[in-house]
């Protein structure tokens, strides 16, 4: 049975997008089967994986009002093994609207149902809010991963997420769990991204997962070619690093007990890390200090 997971936190721009395309396309080159739900009325998943929003007649909106079924609406994307259930401008007004239904805040998690059968993971990219939206991707979901960007106001509103994620749990969702923490744009030569890792870290514990992610120009630039960055530069070091991400993330749910991979082998994820390994010894060492 697929485990869904929602990328979360309520402040903007601080990698939740970038962070669930990537880990979804590395997850899926591996050979698990990935659904990313891209959520969010500006639709940067769907953009950022090459398809044009202007052009989606089915999507998330059409999925959270009960138009259409989540097996019919799921399309595929340039990496094999991720669907994607896009977004699209109709889902501006959504938040609006599903005030006056019945039974709001379970929308998704009733339309996504019958997809945890053909998924290993679904994730869920959230808007840059704590609206109905992301309440009913936190009423789907089993797991959050909270994006966290390495810059002086990360924790700000965090006990506002922290908050929201446990009253989910007491009212609405009581399987709801922290799946883990994921630094995001650490610039390592600065003495404030290892005050903000160390902050976190005091905060959230092992919850933060080690693979943190470098501010990259490549990581910036994927997206304005329609592309995971698995796909615009494989061996870059943004790239390297959310597959060692992906790696752990396995490890993780396997620990967990997760069902979905309890059967997975350990190649994938070793085969990985050795070509990690030589990379960086081959070269993409010296590309962190220019930030490729
Ligand atoms: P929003 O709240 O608007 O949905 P978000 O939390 O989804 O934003 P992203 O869209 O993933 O954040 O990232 C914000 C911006 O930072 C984007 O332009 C993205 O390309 C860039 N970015 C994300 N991660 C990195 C990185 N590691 N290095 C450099 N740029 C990055
Ligand atoms: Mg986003």
């Amino acid at each position: 049975m697929g485990k869904i997971i929602v990328f979360c936190n309520q402040k903007g721009g601080v990698g939740k997008t970038t962070t669930a395309i990537n880990m979804s396309a590395f997850l899926a080159e591996k050979g698990l089967k990935i659904l990313l739900v891209d959520a969010d009325p500006q639709a940067n998943a769907t953009s950022g994986l090459g398809i044009d929003k202007k052009t989606v007649t089915r999507g998330t909106y059409e999925l959270l009002m009960g138009i259409a079924g989540a097996e019919n609406i799921a399309i595929p994307t340039c990496v094999e093994n991720l669907m994607l259930i896009p977004s699209s401008v109709a889902l501006t007004g959504t938040e609006i609207e599903l005030v006056e239904v019945e039974n709001r805040e379970f929308k998704l998690k009733k339309a996504l149902e019958p997809l945890k059968i053909r998924y290993d993971f679904v994730f869920i990219d959230c808007p840059p809010s704590l609206g109905l939206i992301t309440l009913n991707c936190m009423v789907a979901a089993q797991s959050v991963i909270i994006p966290l960007q390495c810059e002086y106001y990360a924790l700000e509103g965090l006990s506002q997420l922290v908050d929201t994620i446990s009253l989910v749990k007491k009212s609405l969702n009581p399987n709801l769990q922290t799946e883990g923490v994921v630094l995001t744009m650490a610039d390592f030569r600065t003495r404030l991204t290892s005050e903000v890792i160390k902050e976190v870290k005091t905060f959230f514990g092992s919850k933060v997962f080690d693979s943190i992610i470098p501010r990259s120009v490549r990581l910036s630039e994927a997206p304005g070619f329609g592309q995971p960055i698995i796909k615009y530069d494989r061996f870059s070091i943004g790239a390297l690093k959310y597959e060692a991400l992906a790696g752990e993330f396995i490890e993780r749910n396997r620990e967990d007990g997760n069902g979905a991979i309890a059967g997975f082998q350990n190649s994938a994820v070793e085969a990985g890390k050795q070509r990690q390994q030589q990379d960086l010894s081959s070269g993409a060492a010296q590309r962190i200090e220019s930030n490729q």
